[in-house]
This record gives C-alpha cells, sequence and structure tokens, in this order.
C-alpha cells in the first residue's frame, strides 16, 4: 500500500486546507457532539454547512460528478476525512443519505432514480431516513412485518418502524418491506424509496437520555409508492439491504467516526496540554488511557486505508466491515468514559449546564456513546458474524 501522498494530493490537500480555514462557521466550537439546544437549530445550521461544502465541490468525493460528486478517488477521500478532522469541522448532517442510500442507489438504481436522488442528498436539499427497523425485527432484520401490497402500478405500505433517526426532517426514505408473505422470510423483502409527505405517515419522536430526539417511531398506514420507486427487484431487496448495511457499518460511517474520534482525541489531548501549562499534575493513569485511545484512532485510520484500497480495487466491502464496527464501537465508548474521568467530579454536571466543560458536550457525547454498540447491528451480531464468515466457526 502507498502511503505516500503525490504533488497533486498534496495540492488537494493545501487547497482543502485553505477553504477550511476560511469558510468554518466562526461559532461552531463543537468537536464532539452540537452546541444547539434545540435538535431543529442544529439540523438547520448543519444543513447550511453541508450546501457549502458541496458547492466547494468538497461533498461526495468519491461520487461521480454526473450526480453532483466531486468524482475524485479514495486517496482524496482520505485527506478529506484528515483535513475535516485536523479542522474539527462539523459533520454532514445528510448522514444517511450519504452513507446508506448513495452507495446503495449508485449500486442498484435506475438511472432515473440516481439523477432524481443524488444530487440533493449531497447538497442536503433532501434529507433522508432508514426504515428498517421495527419493534420487534432489529437484529433479525429479516422477520420485519412492515407490508407492501400491490394497488395499480404501484404498492401500499402499511406497518410500523421504529428507531428512525432524522424521519421527522426527512424528505425521503429507504423502506424494506414484505411483498411476498409466504416466501421463505429473506426471499419475500422489498426495497422502496418512500416519499416521508406521503398521506398515511406518521412520525413520533422518541427523547433519548441525552435529552435530545434523533430517532422516531413512523407508522405507514397504506402509503402509496410507485412503482419506479422500487429499488432493484420486487422480493429482490434482501441483498440490497446487505449492500446498504456494509456501507454503514464499514465506509461512510467509519470515515465519520474516525474524524470525530480524531477531534475528541485532540481535544483531550489540548485540555491536558494547558492543564500541565498551568502547574497541574495529569495522573499517569489518565496520560496512558488518552495513548492507549491515540493508538486505537491510529489503528482505525490504517483500517481505513485498507477499506479504500480494497473499494478502489472495484471490492464490495465484506464481513471485515463488522470487525471495523465492532472496534470503533469499543474505541468510542473508551474515548468518551476517558473524558468523564479526566473531569473527575465535573463530569456530573448535567449536558447544558454553562459550568460544564464545553457546555456539557463531553457528557452529551458520553451518554450517546453508550448508543454504538447497538445501532447498525449490535455488538453480539458483529461477533456472530466475525465467528462465522471470517473465522469460519459453526453457528451452533
Ligand atoms: C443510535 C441508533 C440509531 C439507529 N438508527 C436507526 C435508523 O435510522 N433506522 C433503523 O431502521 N434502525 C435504526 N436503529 C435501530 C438498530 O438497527 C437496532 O436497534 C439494532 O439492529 C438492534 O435491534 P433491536 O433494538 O430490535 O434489538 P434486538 O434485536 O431485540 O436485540 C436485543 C438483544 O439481543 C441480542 N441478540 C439478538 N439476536 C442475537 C443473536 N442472534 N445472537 C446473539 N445476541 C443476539 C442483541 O445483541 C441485543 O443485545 C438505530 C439504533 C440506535 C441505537
Amino acid at each position: 500500500m502507498e502511503l505516500r501522498f503525490k504533488p497533486e494530493h498534496e495540492e488537494f490537500r493545501r487547497r482543502l486546507r485553505a477553504w477550511l480555514r476560511e469558510n468554518l462557521p466562526p461559532d461552531w466550537t463543537a468537536g464532539t457532539r452540537s452546541p444547539f439546544e434545540r435538535f431543529e437549530d442544529e439540523v438547520a445550521f448543519l444543513r447550511q454547512w453541508q450546501a457549502k461544502l458541496h458547492a466547494a465541490g468538497y461533498a461526495g468525493i468519491l461520487w461521480p460528478k454526473e450526480y453532483g460528486g466531486a468524482g475524485l478517488g479514495m486517496v482524496e477521500q482520505i485527506i478529506f476525512n484528515e483535513e475535516m478532522a485536523r479542522a474539527q469541522a462539523p459533520e454532514l448532517i445528510n448522514k444517511v443519505g450519504v452513507h446508506n442510500v448513495g452507495p446503495t442507489l449508485i449500486r442498484y438504481g435506475t438511472e432515473e432514480q440516481k439523477k432524481r436522488f443524488l444530487p440533493k442528498i449531497l447538497s442536503a436539499e433532501e434529507i433522508w431516513c432508514q426504515l428498517f427497523s421495527e419493534p420487534s425485527a432489529g437484529s433479525d432484520l429479516a422477520g420485519l412485518r412492515t407490508r407492501a401490497e400491490r394497488d395499480g402500478d404501484g404498492f401500499r405500505l402499511t406497518g410500523q418502524k421504529v428507531w428512525t433517526s432524522y424521519a421527522q426532517v426527512s424528505r425521503w426514505a429507504i423502506c424494506l418491506a414484505r411483498t411476498d408473505p409466504v416466501a421463505p422470510k429473506y426471499h419475500g423483502i422489498s426495497y422502496f424509496i418512500v416519499d416521508m409527505q406521503a398521506p398515511g405517515i406518521t412520525v413520533r419522536p422518541l427523547r433519548q437520555m441525552t435529552g435530545s430526539a434523533e430517532f422516531n417511531e413512523v407508522f405507514l398506514d397504506a402509503v402509496y409508492v410507485p412503482r419506479e420507486h422500487l429499488i432493484g427487484p420486487e422480493n429482490g431487496g434482501w441483498q440490497i439491504a446487505m449492500h446498504t448495511l456494509a456501507h454503514e457499518r464499514g465506509t461512510g460511517y467509519l470515515f465519520k467516526e474516525q474524524v470525530k474520534h480524531k477531534i475528541a482525541v485532540d481535544r483531550l489531548l489540548d485540555i491536558l496540554r494547558e492543564r500541565q501549562r498551568r502547574g497541574q499534575p495529569v495522573h499517569p493513569v489518565i496520560r496512558q488511557a488518552i495513548a492507549d485511545a491515540f493508538i486505537r484512532v491510529e489503528i482505525l485510520r490504517l483500517h481505513n486505508y485498507d477499506t479504500m484500497a480494497r473499494l478502489e480495487r472495484g471490492q464490495a466491502p465484506g464481513p471485515e466491515t463488522s470487525l471495523k464496527k465492532e472496534f470503533w464501537n469499543r474505541l468510542s465508548q473508551h474515548l468518551y468514559e476517558t473524558a468523564m474521568a479526566i473531569q473527575g467530579p465535573w463530569a456530573q454536571l448535567y449536558a447544558g449546564d454553562p459550568r460544564a466543560w464545553n457546555g456539557g458536550q463531553w457528557q452529551s457525547a458520553y451518554l450517546y456513546s453508550r448508543s454504538v454498540t447497538i445501532s447498525g447491528g449490535t455488538s453480539e451480531i458483529q461477533l456472530n458474524i466475525i465467528a462465522q464468515r471470517m473465522l469460519g466457526l459453526p453457528r451452533h
């Protein structure tokens, strides 16, 4: 693997770094979690930021130019991640759109679907959410019960979804529903694009322990979906869903998390250096925990290089994405536990308390980090995949 950058790549880095210096929102201080109290304000702010990145040609580094992307390669993607972390820049708001929907449509969508939907994902004009999980179908996703029944040239979808991040601000959704109730469970599922403003959709936010309400319950009551919003063949949705989840676990979120963790480690280091300057000792246990986090962030970065090299060779992300997801989950929890330990009794201050460090962003990030071993497939499921598909161990 070539780890040195060519002159044209260094030039890309120089331009991006200068652009970030000029354009980073001056009131942006977060590196861990958002400084906004209201979710809607955060979304509005981040939408503008993504639109700005897109206008400058920095959203969708790998996406083809004809669909609004930058049409660049893996090396530019790596540089983009590194420079976003270095500048402590806000992340993209349209996470599901960019990391899950985009790679799925690029691989399985029709030309009309790509032209219609991809450009507005990158510009954040249209936010997307993912209607996969249901009250009794999470780890066992293929057990989903939402049904899609033929109606003329389209379908009517009826059922309940849960844990849908960003549903309340989404214009569109990717959705799995059962089109053949008698086929074996993996064979009767289809993959749809659902209009979140269609009659029959009800969205109910769920408040989480951070105080924010990113998640929602979504009810579908005979929601009409035209045939041209089916992705791939009818009853052929399962394989496409696995492609979406492999990207969620192994590429998109991994790139995003790498940036977030690098920012967090750098910020903790700044805090400790400042303490040292003021003559306050740094406990050896804390020093070691930070060194440990720093090493793990570096390992994650190298894993990312490996993933990107595989993608560049035209290979699809495989079961090793589970290994990476499990690795960053543990890193994430270690990092924010360390951040809480450094604060000592101050860690007990409520997120949002003006006396708390950075307005309590660390507390909020710590609470949020408890969810990472559940989202995108639980740790137990990742370990099952690693055991069976990478190590060849029997199922039972
Ligand atoms: C932050 C966050 C964001 C999310 N966003 C979305 C979203 O936008 N869209 C969406 O569709 N979903 C979303 N989810 C839902 C997520 O995908 C599910 O929570 C997850 O798949 C687990 O499903 P479950 O909650 O139903 O738990 P269950 O599947 O009921 O699991 C319960 C427990 O049993 C264990 N378990 C289950 N099966 C096995 C097994 N075979 N072997 C060993 N242990 C097992 C699990 O590991 C877990 O500990 C989100 C979740 C979180 C936390």
